[in-house]
């Protein structure tokens, strides 16, 4: 049985939610495809979807732009694998890169988007907690005819639950803003060397130095999947911020991780005990890595796949 009648491939936001609308909320957004046909193969159907609606052509979600005020926009239907080759994103959202890097092999990075590792709203989406240590927003043009900027957390309701209609509201663009002199980031993550489709647990760090580059202003962690939904780490934010950059500080930080991130066990990937350990490893390793890049400005990505 085909799982779709129709195949639609709209130039822009606009054709898109006209398009959406016309079937009422029969139709069913498609970017890279690389989680919807998974979800189509293996979910039992009586009827074929109306309608695809391919959002790979709209040309407002293709772009990576700096803007005036050194944020990035960065489209939604932008693959991970040209997110790699950006020369912006590695030196000033290093940890993007990383992560969008890793996920699956090259022919998934090649179609996959990051805004269907958002809409898909798994909480351990690789480039999902990227976003979340840069404080993303995220545009939605929502069905009804609003289009807004959202923090990113609002967009996920629960592991596979998204605030977005796929079949009504457009996720159109993220914006973050680019680390400066004395910012960088990292990201890193446990995978089984066959896992299939998501991390044992992946963890990004965004911090701010003093200008002595001696102490932590400010600091951004997302540990996941440590929750339901994507959350930063805020207790071991907590215990960086303003304190030495040092030893010392990077134990008071594992110790806050240990005291206040559970994530559950899961039969695919790992126990509790095992993702329990596995958090203090990758602070173990982001956070140094962040801290030398933000000390040095040299930012090249680690450990992203080829192609
Ligand atoms: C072999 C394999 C390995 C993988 N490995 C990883 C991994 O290591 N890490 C990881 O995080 N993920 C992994 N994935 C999952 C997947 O590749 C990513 O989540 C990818 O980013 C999904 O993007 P897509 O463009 O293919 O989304 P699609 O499959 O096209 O869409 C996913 C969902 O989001 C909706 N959607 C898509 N774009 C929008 C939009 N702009 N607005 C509103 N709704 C939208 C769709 O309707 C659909 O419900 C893997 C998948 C496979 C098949």
């Amino acid at each position: 049985m085909p799982l779709w009648k129709s195949y639609h491939i709209p130039r822009t936001v606009d054709e898109a939610l006209a398009t959406l609308a016309q079937y009422g909320g029969a139709a069913r957004i498609v970017a890279g495809g690389t989680d919807l046909m998974v979800d189509l193969q293996y979910t039992d159907h009586v009827q074929p979807l109306e309608a695809l609606v391919d959002v790979t052509r709209v040309q407002e979600m293709l772009d990576i732009h700096q803007e005036a005020d050194d944020s990035c926009r960065l489209g939604a239907a932008v693959t991970h694998a040209t997110i790699v080759k950006s020369t912006l994103l590695e030196a000033r959202a290093t940890c993007l890169v990383e992560s969008c890097g890793v996920v699956g092999g090259p022919q998934v990075r090649n179609v996959g988007t990051l805004g269907g590792n958002v809409a898909h709203a798994l909480p351990a989406g690789d480039g999902t907690t990227s976003l979340m240590a840069l404080d993303a927003q995220a545009l939605v043009a929502w069905g009804g005819g609003l289009h807004e900027w959202l923090p990113l957390p609002a967009l996920f309701r629960g592991p596979g639950v998204s605030a977005l209609d796929h079949g009504k509201d457009l996720l159109v663009a993220f914006r973050f803003t680019l680390c400066a002199p004395g910012e960088a980031t990292a990201f890193k993550r446990i995978m089984r060397p066959q896992g299939v489709a998501l991390p044992i647990l992946g963890c990004a760090v965004w911090v701010k130095l003093n200008a002595a580059r001696t102490h932590y202003d400010d600091v951004r962690v997302c540990v996941s999947p440590v929750a339901p939904k994507p959350v930063r780490a805020v207790e071991v934010e907590a215990a960086l911020r303003g304190q030495p950059v040092g030893q010392q500080t990077l134990e008071n930080a594992v110790a806050a991780a240990h005291r206040t991130l559970h994530p559950r066990a899961s039969a695919y990937r790992a126990t509790a005990e095992y993702r329990q350990h596995m958090i203090e490893t990758l602070l173990r390793q982001t956070l140094p890595l962040a801290t030398e890049r933000a000390k040095t400005g040299e930012a090249r990505a680690e450990g992203v796949g080829l192609g």
